[in-house]
């Protein structure tokens, strides 16, 4: 137990880099560490902006990958949750402080000590993390989550942080039977945060550039459907929905989608571009409307939204590619010529 774990990684060395295969070390088991052979790993916008350092603070050399699925390989002498053969996930988190109030809720992404993320990031001893893009990795139990059994470990990847990171909101505002609501950009959280609005009962519009995903979005639950590249749909939606869910990679004009909202909606943003967004405050006091934004989600609420998709058949659409396609890929998310997610297939690694 106390040797550390040689991991085939695929890392870039510095921003916009090329990605390269090297290897690194996983730590050596602590008492509630678990080792994974991680099988599959999807490929988030995050990674992008953080393999661009988009967002600046960038850690490099950088190993990205936050929606992971594999295999429990071995388990630490105090760890109760799984065994090995396990099948389990691992999203965007990797350690909290685990005592502060919102740790204690269940809301550890919003750890007042700074949650440990899965990779770019420091943990708690200020090493580096190292993401899913890895044949193993090593975690405390407390942040790993099971797959159900209805769920293939490729096609539940996306689900670690897409999944989660929609779910989360729209539970959060009550998004359900008598509720409208918009998700606004079709990628691969606004995929998901389709499924996940209809099986919640919702009523849900799909605002995209184009028309393109039209006959996907309605076959993924969508009542309707427009394309904001066309003017007329803000004039066609006023005033119409409860909440707004932004999920786009780049700037919006918050303004216009504002305007769609009801007395009392909420536009709530999971896109995380990199330069501010602009809004004017009439568009909140003339319909008492918020902005608001949400973080993934916690452990717990994870493990319900995978207990959730597997009885609800809720299944990201996936591309499976190899390892070394990883470049092309990126290139393609951001064309946004990507239906829906792009999944590594890590035994190609
Ligand atoms: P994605 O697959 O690339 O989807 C983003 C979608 O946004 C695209 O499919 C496109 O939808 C739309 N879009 C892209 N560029 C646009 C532009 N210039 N103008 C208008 N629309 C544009 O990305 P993703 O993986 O879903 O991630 C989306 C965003 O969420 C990223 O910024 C990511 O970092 C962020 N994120 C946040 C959290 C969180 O916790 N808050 C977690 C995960 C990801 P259409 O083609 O349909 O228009
Ligand atoms: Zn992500």
């Amino acid at each position: 137990m106390c040797q550390t774990h040689q991991s085939h990684v695929l890392s870039v060395s510095h921003a916009k880099a090329n990605f390269e295969r090297t290897t690194i070390e996983r730590r050596a088991l602590r008492p509630h560490d678990i080792l994974i052979d991680i099988q599959f790993s999807g490929i988030c916008h995050s990674d992008i902006h953080s393999a661009f350092d988009d967002w600046g603070g960038g850690i490099f050399p950088m190993v990205p990958g936050h929606e992971i699925t594999g295999v429990v390989a071995a388990v630490g002498d105090a760890v109760t949750k799984f065994k090995v053969g396990d099948r389990v996930g691992v999203g965007c988190f990797v350690d909290s402080c685990g005592t502060c109030e919102y740790c204690q809720n269940d809301d550890e992404q919003y750890c007042t000590k700074g949650v440990v993320q899965t990779y770019n990031n420091l943990d708690y001893d200020g090493e580096p993390t190292y993401g899913g893009y890895s044949q193993k990795i090593v975690v405390t139990e407390r942040f790993v989550v099971s797959i159900p059994d209805q769920l293939s470990l490729d096609v539940a990847s996306p689900l670690l942080c897409a999944g989660i990171t929609t779910f989360s909101p729209l539970k959060h505002w009550d998004v359900g039977p008598g509720k409208k609501v918009a998700i606004v950009g079709m990628g691969g959280l606004g995929h998901v945060a389709i499924q996940f609005a209809h099986a919640l009962g919702a009523e849900i519009t799909v605002l995209s550039r184009s028309l393109n995903k039209k006959d996907e979005a309605l076959s993924f639950g969508a009542k309707d459907y427009f394309a904001t590249s066309d003017p007329e749909t803000f004039k066609a939606l006023a005033g119409q929905y409860d909440v707004i869910l932004n999920t786009v990679s780049a700037n919006i004009n918050v303004d216009a989608y504002l305007s769609l909202l009801r007395v009392d909606g909420t536009l709530v943003n999971v896109g995380a571009p990199a330069e501010p967004d602009q809004f004017h405050v009439f568009s909140l006091i003339t319909g008492r409307r918020s902005i608001a934004g949400s973080l993934v989600g916690g452990i717990q609420e994870t493990q319900e939204m995978l207990n959730f998709a597997a009885t609800h058949s809720i299944a990201p659409q996936i591309e499976v590619i190899n390892a070394n396609q990883v470049d092309e890929a990126y290139e393609r998310v951001l064309k946004s010529d990507v239906r829906y997610r792009f999944v590594i297939d890590i035994s190609t690694l």
